[in-house]
């Protein structure tokens, strides 16, 4: 199945619903841009300095009204747009432009000449096409070192990933992702160097448990099975075995996720969650640890995190966490940004983004095992 992931790009298109502040959120009314171009200023008048623009079909999340003028935030901090162009939606409206939040499809392209296309995910399936080099097809899952991928005419095919490059393309039209501090990453392929290491990725939340709730009323519970997934496919480049706590939209308790840990020979348990909070300037990654072996996990990791990805670093902290306490192997549990901060945010769901954190995990739990 396809599976596409929305990409919020704020800034451009409004925080859509806003996550409770102070709060003022209960009263908080979402009215569409009627006119092509509005301004959003600083302050509840037209001599303000313009912060921004909005066009024809944004949302904007409304705080207070003076003086025909409504108060919102935009790009993290309080903005004011005139009333005039703006008109309310209800409920059933909101949810349906937020269906139409902008895309992002991932693809990869081939990287060598006369690349065989399979109709299953090892060599030992029949070759059913060839790609040549330079070729860019649509990413729709990846399974160990073999991606799927969509061909013509709603057809699908397997390809060796050592072949291919992955990139992120936005279709939003927008321009406006902050880029990623492209920092050069070792190539994935460090063969053996977590070979006969067991870890265990354990995405946060799930079912019934969304996790918190970010700007544009994303859940956390929905952000980390794709980076577990990530993480786990770059561990796996580097030999080790991995077992995923949860894989798919259902409730995992506390107890069944170390449960799962302990009822295997683990090496290492890395619990992956995204934080919150209602001050929208919080930002940054943080690593906790329990056990004194977590700590020393904890340091690696979050030094490799530091080194690798351009989020802010808040560093490792000591807390009580069942999953961290209940755990036989050595744990951690990492932050991995806040999604009740725009500039995180925007950032967490790039997919370089992703293998930003997976190189950084891979090599952190390297340095931990020296
Ligand atoms: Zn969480």
């Amino acid at each position: 199945m396809r599976t596409f992931r929305p990409i919020i790009t704020i800034g451009f298109i409004l925080l859509v619903l806003l996550i409770p502040i102070s709060g003022h959120a209960e009263s908080a009314k979402t009215y569409e841009v009627s006119t092509g171009v509005l301004n959003v200023r600083s302050e509840p008048s037209l001599n303000a300095n313009t912060l921004g623009i909005l066009t024809k079909g944004n949302q904007v999340q409304v705080f207070q009204e003076q003086y025909g003028w409504v108060q919102t935030y935009y790009q993290g901090k309080e903005a004011w747009i005139a009333k005039h162009h703006l008109i309310p939606l209800d409920e059933s409206q909101v949810s349906q432009v937020k269906q139409a939040t902008v895309l992002s499809i991932e693809t990869i392209t081939i990287t060598a000449d006369g690349v065989n296309i399979r109709s299953g995910p090892g060599e030992e399936y029949p070759v059913i096409g060839s790609a040549s080099s330079g070729k860019t097809y649509e990413l729709i899952h990846t399974e160990g070192s073999w991606h799927k991928v969509s061909l013509k005419g709603g057809k699908t095919g397997w390809v060796a990933s050592k072949l291919t490059n992955k990139n992120a393309v936005n279709n939003s039209g927008n321009s406006e992702k902050p880029k990623v501090n492209a920092k050069t990453l070792s190539p994935t392929k460090q063969s053996g160097s977590l070979s006969d290491r067991h870890i265990v990725l354990d995405p946060g939340h799930g079912g019934r448990d969304p996790g918190a709730i970010g700007l544009g009323g994303i859940y956390e519970k929905s952000l980390t099975p794709p980076i577990a997934n990530r993480v786990a496919d770059r561990l796996r480049n580097a030999g080790a075995n991995v077992t995923i706590t949860r894989e798919g939209d259902y409730y995992v308790s506390l107890e069944q996720r170390a449960a799962i840990s302990n009822s295997h020979d683990t090496d290492a348990f890395i619990s992956l969650h995204f934080n919150a909070y209602p001050i929208l300037s919080a930002q940054g990654i943080s690593t906790f640890y329990y056990s004194r072996p977590g700590q020393q996990l904890a340091k690696s990791v979050q030094a490799s995190l530091y080194s690798n990805v351009t989020l802010y670093n808040r560093g490792i902290k000591r807390e009580d966490y069942h999953v961290l306490r209940n755990t036989a192997a050595p744990a951690i549990l990492i932050e991995l940004g806040f999604i009740t901060n725009p500039h995180d945010l925007n950032i967490i769901q790039t997919v370089d983004y992703e293998q930003q954190v997976a190189e950084a995990i891979t090599s952190g739990l390297i340095d931990y095992f020296k």
